[in-house]
C-alpha cells in the first residue's frame, strides 16, 4: 500500500493499483504502440503510476470488439431481463468495492474520499440499478394508420457507442453513460479523462466479473487529441456521448460531421446563476451560495438537495446543517457550479458580510481527512488556470471578499475565493472558471435579474432562493437552462434529466430521457387487406 502523501495523518490505507492497461474485448492489454503515460496525485504532485496510452490503433481494436459483440447479439439480443440481472450484479460489485473505488478517485482526481465513499460510488451503483430496471421495458408503439396499413415502431439499440468523459465526477460519468447504453443494448468504447483513468479501468474489471460479455464494454485510457479524436472521427462508431468543455464539444461535433455523420450528445460547460431574492432567509441563502459554488471536492454539498444519498451523507458528516455552505466551492470543479450569485439589493450588504464569515469555516486540505471541505484542484493546468482567473478578478476591480491565492502547502490547493461587487462585463462574470471562485452581483428587480442571469452563452443550471411562489414560478420558466433548482442546489437524482441549453450542449444524461440517446426508432408497416378500419 502507498502512503497518503502525509504520513503524519494516515487517514486511510491507499490500495495498490491493480489495473493500468487498456481493456479491450474482455482483456487488459498493453497499447499497440507500447506507450504509457503518468497519472499524478494532485495532493502530492507525485506520479501514482503509469498507464497504457491508447491511440488510434487501440481505438480501432476496441471498436472492432464492440462491433463484433454487437453483431453477435451477445448483448443486444439478450432478453432485457437477463441484461437487467447482469447490470444489477455489476451494481452490487461496485458497491462491494466502494472503498477502493473512492480511494482511486481521491488519489487520482483529488476527490474527497469520504464524499466519494458515501455519495459518488453508491450513487453510481444506484444509477446502474435504475437503468437495469429499464432494460426489459423498452418498447415501441402501435400506430393508428390508414385503413390498409398496420404499423408499429421498434426502439432498437443505436449500435456501437463512444463515451468520452471528463475528470470531475469519474463515478457519475461512467455510470451515467454506460448505464443507459447498456440497458438499451448497445456495445461501447469508453475513454475516461486522462487524469482519472484508474477507476474506469477498475469498473471494466468489475463488468467482466458481473458477466457482461467480452467486447460489450471496452475502456481506452489515453489523451483527447489522440484516443478521443479517434473515437469522434471513427467510421464505425454509431454515436458519441461526450461530457467536457464547450471547446472540445465543438471539435467532437465537427469530427462526427466530417466522418460518418454519427449523432452526438454534448454535456458542456456552464456559468450558472443563483438568484437570491430579498424575502429569503439570508443565513440559509449564504450557506446555499457557498455550497453551490465550491462543490466538488468540498464534501458537504448536496444535502441541500434532497437526494437520499446526499442526505445520508449530510446526516453522517455534517450534523448541524452548516453544509449549505457550498454552492460555489467544493473545489468548484462542477459544471453546474452556481458561480454567479445575484443578490437583491435589500439583503446584499448583510449577505456579503455573512458570506465572508461563512467561508472562514471552509477547511481546505487532504481529501482523505474527514474534516476537510475542499481538496486540491485536479492537476497543475487547472490549478494555474483558476489562479489566473483570480488575478483577472483582482485586476478588473471586483472586491475580494475571501481567499484569492494558493494555499500555503504542497499540492494544487487554492483558497476558496469570493469576489463581491462583480460587474457583468468582467471576465470572471463571463467565463467558466471551474474552480473555487464565486462572483457576487447586486440586482434591484426580478425582471432585471432574469435578464442578467440569461445574459450568458451557457445554459446548464440555475438556482432560485425565495419564498414567493410567484417569483419562483416566473423565474424558473424564464431562465434558459436545463435544470432549475428552487430553494436547493445540486439536488441530483438519477431520475432527473440533466443537460444544457445554448453552449452548454444538448442531449440529457440521467432519467429515462438518457435512454433515448442510445436508441433508434424503426417504423414497421404492413398492409392489411379487407380491414374494417
Ligand atoms: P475537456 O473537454 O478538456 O476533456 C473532456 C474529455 O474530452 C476528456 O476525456 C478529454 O481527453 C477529451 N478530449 C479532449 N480533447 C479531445 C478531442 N480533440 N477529441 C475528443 N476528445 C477530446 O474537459 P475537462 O477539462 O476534462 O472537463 C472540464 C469541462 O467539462 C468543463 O468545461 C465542465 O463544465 C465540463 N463538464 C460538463 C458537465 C456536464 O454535464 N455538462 C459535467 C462535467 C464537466
Amino acid at each position: 500500500a502507498q502512503s497518503n502523501g502525509n504520513p503524519a495523518e494516515p487517514f486511510i490505507k491507499i490500495p495498490n493499483i491493480k489495473f493500468t492497461k487498456l481493456f479491450i474485448n474482455g482483456q487488459f492489454v498493453d497499447s499497440v504502440s507500447g506507450k504509457t503515460f503518468e497519472t499524478i496525485d494532485p495532493r502530492t504532485e507525485e506520479v501514482i503510476t503509469r498507464i497504457a496510452e491508447g491511440g488510434k490503433e487501440d481505438v480501432d481494436l476496441a471498436v472492432k470488439a464492440a462491433r463484433d459483440a454487437f453483431d453477435s447479439g451477445s448483448w443486444p439480443r439478450l432478453p432485457g431481463c437477463e441484461r437487467r440481472r447482469i447490470m444489477l450484479k455489476f451494481a452490487d460489485l461496485i458497491e462491494e468495492n466502494t472503498e477502493e473505488l473512492a480511494a482511486l478517485d481521491a488519489i487520482d482526481g483529488g476527490k474527497l474520499f469520504h464524499f466519494a465513499k458515501t455519495t459518488d460510488i453508491p450513487s453510481a451503483a444506484d444509477t446502474f440499478r435504475y437503468y437495469a430496471g429499464a432494460a426489459d421495458k423498452i418498447h415501441g408503439e402501435t400506430l393508428k394508420m390508414s385503413r390498409e396499413l398496420q404499423a408499429y415502431t421498434l426502439r432498437e439499440p443505436i449500435g456501437v457507442v463512444g463515451h468520452i468523459t471528463p475528470w470531475n465526477f469519474p463515478a457519475q460519468m461512467f455510470s451515467a453513460k454506460v448505464g443507459p447504453s447498456l440497458a438499451a443494448g448497445c456495445t461501447m468504447v469508453v475513454k475516461p479523462a486522462e487524469q482519472t483513468c484508474l477507476s474506469a479501468l477498475f469498473y471494466a474489471h468489475l463488468s467482466k466479473l458481473a458477466g457482461i460479455p467480452d467486447g460489450v464494454i471496452n475502456v481506452i485510457a489515453g489523451y483527447g487529441h489522440t484516443a478521443g479524436a479517434a473515437i469522434s472521427s471513427h467510421m464505425d462508431i454509431d454515436k458519441v456521448s461526450f461530457t467536457g468543455s464547450t471547446a472540445v464539444g465543438r471539435l467532437i461535433m465537427q469530427a462526427a460531421a466530417m466522418s460518418n455523420l454519427k449523432p452526438v450528445s454534448l454535456e458542456l460547460g456552464g456559468k450558472s446563476p443563483v438568484l437570491i431574492f430579498e424575502d429569503a432567509d439570508v443565513d440559509k441563502a449564504v450557506d446555499l451560495a457557498l455550497l453551490g459554488t465550491l462543490f466538488n471536492k468540498a464534501s458537504e454539498f448536496s444535502s441541500f438537495g434532497f437526494n437520499h444519498v446526499y442526505i445520508k451523507y449530510f446526516l453522517a458528516f455534517w450534523p448541524n446543517s452548516k453544509l449549505l455552505n457550498f454552492l460555489t466551492f467544493f473545489q468548484g470543479e462542477i459544471c453546474v457550479a452556481g458561480s454567479r450569485v445575484f443578490v437583491q439589493e435589500g439583503i446584499y450588504e448583510e449577505f456579503v458580510k455573512k458570506l465572508a464569515e461563512g467561508v472562514k469555516s471552509w477547511v481546505v486540505g487532504d481529501p482523505f481527512d474527514p474534516d476537510v471541505r475542499q481538496g486540491p484542484q485536479v492537476d497543475k493546468k487547472q490549478y494555474e488556470r483558476v489562479l489566473s482567473y483570480i488575478e483577472h478578478g483582482k485586476r478588473e476591480g471586483a472586491t475580494l471578499l475571501a481567499g484569492g491565492k494558493p494555499c500555503d502547502r504542497k499540492g494544487y490547493y487554492i483558497e476558496p475565493t469570493i469576489f463581491a461587487d462583480v460587474r457583468d462585463d468582467m471576465i470572471i462574470a463571463k467565463e467558466e472558471i471551474f474552480g473555487p471562485v464565486m462572483s457576487v452581483f447586486k440586482f434591484k428587480t426580478m425582471d432585471e435579474a432574469i435578464k442578467r442571469a440569461n445574459a450568458t452563452e451557457y445554459g446548464l443550471a440555475a438556482g432560485i432562493v425565495t419564498n414567493d411562489l410567484n417569483i419562483a414560478n416566473t423565474v424558473s420558466r424564464s431562465i434558459r437552462a436545463g435544470v432549475v433548482w428552487i430553494n436547493c442546489y445540486f439536488a441530483f437524482d438519477r431520475d432527473l434529466p440533466y443537460g444544457g441549453y445554448k453552449l452548454s450542449g444538448f442531449g440529457r444524461d440521467f432519467g429515462m430521457d438518457a435512454l433515448d440517446k442510445y436508441l433508434q426508432v424503426k417504423a414497421v408497416a404492413t398492409p392489411i387487406h379487407n380491414s374494417p378500419w
